[in-house]
């Protein structure tokens, strides 16, 4: 179906063709027009599938066909690069239309905007919002809005405590799910390196050297991990940035602009100041620490083979996080396979085969002990 018959404004419908995008994405095509309609929404789908044109499009062509004066549409974000992102689609699909967008982040007051706040929401990465606390921010934002309201919800990730803000915040809400919503964009390759711990620089510096790396982002789990990383990386000669919430504003923007623009190869970032990453040419996703829960794991590799593309996820796996693999692949419902690096000097042997489940004669063993134990 082409972007003509969506029944978008012949200004958005100009947009989408010089943004070069010829049909809509499979999300965009269930979910613009019932937005179009001023239905609520539940949107699910992977990430990359081209959720926020699916509710920028309809928002524009809203305040297109019924203009009034004053900030009419507020979409909620858990990040400033994700803000940055969303704001950056709403100006290029509504780059033929007259309206102005603006970004308001941490510690930026919008006092004075606060009374015009209208009709329009839109909570997007909702899943990340509740992980980072913002559910009483929700609440307040929604007990300012009329009741007579269009609020759309979009996520990756289908959690039950999204569940819980749909349903206060929406409205009938019409469910959209494209694919499961614990799955990985199917362009994504992905594959687990078991390596100790201590050997896991050696082991990615090595690996680096092996690759053809057009552009890769490194996921840690702190920011001193990150910092750490991103500092050995630079002594060695390669171009590499860092992102995470303590760098300053100043330095996450100027970060993201040199990857973005190539100038950095790789960027080494924690997982909340991700989410946001929308750069087309990501070829690899490098998760140097595995996620604690399962649902950053799909976010992470998410950052890659953006727009249907494809590319590649590795995991450096440490014997003790098994564990978490475990919970990923479990949540995700896949077994990916396990690789050595030829020549790279193992001091430990890899752990290639997954974990054998244990039997029921063996929990009971354990649980006995553990009894037999606490007993005495
Ligand atoms: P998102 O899921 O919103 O982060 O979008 C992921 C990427 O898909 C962005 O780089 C968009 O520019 C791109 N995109 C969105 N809609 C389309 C479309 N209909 N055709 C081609 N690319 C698109």
């Amino acid at each position: 179906m082409p972007f003509s018959k969506l029944g978008l404004h012949p200004d958005l419908t100009r947009a989408a063709k010089s943004l070069g995008f010829i049909e809509p994405t499979p999300i965009q095509a269930q979910a613009i027009p019932l937005a179009l309609k001023g239905e609520d929404l539940l949107g699910c789908a992977q990430t990359g599938s081209g959720k926020t044109a699916a509710f920028a499009f309809p928002i524009l062509h809203h305040l297109l066909e019924h203009p009034r004066p004053g900030l009419r549409v507020l979409i909620l974000v858990p990040t400033r690069e994700l803000a940055a992102q969303v704001e950056k689609m709403f100006s290029d699909c509504g780059r033929f239309t007259p309206f102005k967008t603006a970004v308001v982040i941490g510690g930026v007051s919008y006092h004075g905007q606060r009374q015009s706040l209208a009709q329009g929401l839109v909570l997007d990465e909702a899943d990340r919002m509740l992980d980072m606390g913002f559910l009483p921010d929700i609440r307040n934002i929604l007990s300012r809005l009329p009741r007579q309201r269009q609020t759309m919800l979009f996520s990756a990730t289908l959690a039950p405590e999204v569940e819980h803000v749909a349903a206060f915040a929406l409205h009938h809400p019409h469910r959209i799910e494209i694919s499961r919503p614990t799955s990985v964009a199917e362009g994504i390759s992905q594959v687990i390196y078991p390596i100790t711990q201590t050997q896991k620089t050696e082991f990615l510096i090595a690996w680096l050297k092996a690759t053809q790396i057009h552009s890769g982002l490194i996921f840690c789990r702190t920011k001193h991990g990150a910092d750490r990383l991103a500092t050995r990386l630079n002594a060695l000669g390669f171009s590499v940035g860092v992102i995470h919430s303590n760098r300053s504003q100043p330095q996450r923007t100027a970060a993201m602009d040199s990857f973005r623009a190539g100038r950095t190869k790789l960027l080494v970032a924690t997982d909340i100041a991700a989410r946001g990453i929308d750069v087309r040419q990501i070829s690899h996703v490098i998760n140097y620490d595995l996620p604690r829960h399962p649902e950053d794991y799909v976010h992470r590799v998410g950052r890659t083979a953006r727009a249907y593309g494809v590319g590649d996820a590795i995991t450096l796996m440490a014997p003790d996080e098994q564990t978490f693999l475990t919970a990923i692949e479990r949540f995700t419902g896949a077994t990916f396979p396990r690789a050595v690096l030829p020549d790279f000097p193992y001091q430990a042997p890899p752990m290639l085969a997954p974990p054998k489940p244990k039997t029921l004669g063996q929990i009971r063993w354990k649980n006995f002990r553990r009894s037999f134990r606490r007993s005495r």
